[in-house]
């Protein structure tokens, strides 16, 4: 088996998962050629796999597709596949239901499992000083670690920038999370995208109508900010699973954002703890949407290399084994 790539010469990583072909990180294959490649994670060429370790290997890497395989992103020729530690570009025509925000579920959890970690340490030390204080110090403990690495990673600001009132002109400059609750989320004027709505606060005074307005990529990333934000805790399992429930009921991430902003709605009231299944199933369709596009950007390119990759090995293949016919049937 090799272990460097054949085309810059760099180490192949290793794998724990795939038995018979225990080498990449990104491994490609396509059942019905016969064809089986590890991705070089520097150069990103193919590289080729002897012919006669092959056979086990695509077998081996088919079920395990099939058993623990999430599909990320595919089109017709090809699909990107993630299986414990290794992904799998999967060549063929195959219908796979893509469970794209399956991923994001899995940074939830890892969130919550951090926060419990946190919330573990803290306590054991406040129990500590709890000896020496009486207990006062306990009633006070409880998210100081958690609210302290949340403020060390965002900061106090939620969005930062400049836009004037629509009636009165006023400049606002930035939103702080803390306030951030209080905008409204709606599809904006064209209705292809999000819009966050701040009610102005000159306007207010002057017993007025007057709000700012943030639209388009900036909305949508202020909205992703404020959501990772007030989800720092992660969810749990059973959450995460209600919420991808609802998502795939409405159909797709994007239906959903969709549908969630139709009607407008308070952050406030979308964080409140009977629609916390939806919030969390809005920030899992507002980062899959985002990742998505990188996904669909990563697969033309990997088609692409597929097609050169698939030339040069063909011609390989029928060199080495000129009575070997290099297709088997399929399964
Ligand atoms: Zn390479
Ligand atoms: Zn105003």
């Amino acid at each position: 088996m090799f272990q460097h790539c054949i085309f810059c010469h760099g180490k192949l990583p290793a794998n724990d998962s795939v038995e018979h072909f225990p080498v990449g990180r990104r491994i490609a294959y396509d059942p019905h050629r016969g064809r089986l490649w590890a991705v070089c994670p520097s150069c990103t060429r193919w590289n080729l796999a002897p012919f006669e370790d092959r056979w086990e290997a695509l077998e081996e890497l088919e079920r395990a597709r099939r058993d623990r395989g999430r599909v990320l992103s595919s089109t017709d020729n090809i699909a990107l596949v993630q299986a414990n530690d290794v992904e799998l570009v999967r060549v063929g025509k195959a219908r796979l239901t893509e469970e794209a925000w399956w991923r994001y579920g899995q940074e939830m959890l890892r969130r919550r499992s951090r926060h419990r970690v946190l919330r573990w340490t803290e306590t054991a030390a406040l129990v500590g000083a709890s000896v020496t204080t009486g207990g006062l110090l306990y009633m006070f403990g409880g998210n100081i670690l958690n609210n302290a690495v949340r403020y060390q990673k965002f900061g106090p600001v939620a969005w930062q920038g400049e836009t004037a009132c629509i009636t009165c002109g006023a400049l606002l400059q930035q939103i702080s999370f803390r306030r951030s609750k209080f905008m409204h989320l709606t599809r904006d004027n064209a209705g292809t995208g999000l819009a966050l709505h701040m009610r102005c606060g000159y306007c207010r005074s002057e017993r007025r109508v007057g709000e700012h307005q943030l639209e388009g990529i900036v909305a949508e990333h202020v909205l992703r900010r404020v959501m990772t934000y007030h989800h720092f805790h992660g969810a749990s399992e059973s959450r995460v699973r209600a919420a991808t429930d609802y998502i795939d009921r409405i159909g797709s991430p994007d239906a959903l954002a969709r549908d969630m902003t139709r009607a407008g709605l308070r952050l406030d009231h979308l964080f409140s703890s009977e629609r916390r299944t939806h919030a969390i199933a809005l920030e899992i369709a507002l980062n899959e949407d985002a990742e998505r596009r990188l996904l669909e950007m990563e697969l033309a390119e990997l088609e692409t290399r597929w097609r050169q990759e698939e030339e040069i090995a063909a011609i390989a293949d029928s060199l080495l084994t000129p009575s070997l016919d290099p297709i088997r049937p399929h399964e």
